[in-house]
């Protein structure tokens, strides 16, 4: 699966935000931002350029893919999917964002980082109302049993983030037991649920009706 391997922390600095990239490093004051907020590249320090239109529109889709680690092609596909449900598209995107098994997992706490968590998913780690399931993009729903498998349960990536995460509440909507290292759905995500970041996704939606 295709992935993004190339300088994360650049990432922030070119959103000009903390988007929390890098697990407990974005706690400390080793965070690029905190050292280095601005552009990246010779010339970030000098230009300030203001951005309008387009490109506000642009900075939003970015900011969104990169704080849920999605390529555009992955991106795209599930606001194509969003924009065809009932309902406020932008509102449809940031559930579906949300609800995505690899972004649960960092919700729970079993990942501090998306990255970290979308190789839990991938590396078998995972189990969805009793079976395997290792697809990170794999969308959960309400009453669903999310849980780290059986064999896994002793990993020590696993229970080590699980102890560096411990200070993070979990959202409203998931019950996490984080002993038994598992956690029930209770309902949909809520706009609210997105507390790291700002984000408008009703550029988001502008962009890609162009
Ligand atoms: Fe790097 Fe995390 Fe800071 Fe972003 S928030 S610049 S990923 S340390």
């Amino acid at each position: 699966m295709a992935r993004y391997i190339g300088p994360v922390c650049r990432q922030c600095r070119r959103e000009g935000m903390k988007l929390f990239l890098k697990g407990e490093r974005c706690h400390t004051e080793k965070c690029a931002i905190e050292k280095r907020n601005f552009s990246p590249g010779q010339h970030g320090k000098d230009r300030k350029p203001k951005i309008v239109g387009y490109g506000l529109q642009l900075r939003e889709k970015q900011k969104a893919r990169r704080y849920y680690q999605l390529l555009e092609g992955q991106f795209r596909n599930l606001f194509e999917k969003a924009a065809a449900m009932k309902g406020v598209t932008g509102d449809n995107m940031l559930n579906m964002l949300e609800r995505r098994l690899d972004n649960v997992i960092y919700r729970m706490g079993f990942g501090t980082s998306r990255a970290q968590a979308r190789q839990v998913v991938r590396h078998g780690h995972v189990e969805v109302n009793g079976r395997k399931v290792n697809i990170p993009s794999y969308t959960v729903k309400p009453n669903d049993v999310v849980e780290i498998r059986a064999k896994s349960k002793t990993n020590a990536g696993i229970l080590a983030a699980r102890d560096a995460t411990a200070h993070a509440p979990a959202p409203n909507w998931l019950e996490v037991d984080r002993d038994a290292l598992k956690a029930r759905v209770l309902s949909q995500p809520k706009r609210e649920d997105l507390v790291q970041i700002q984000l408008n996704e009703q550029l988001i939606v502008e962009l890609y009706s162009k």
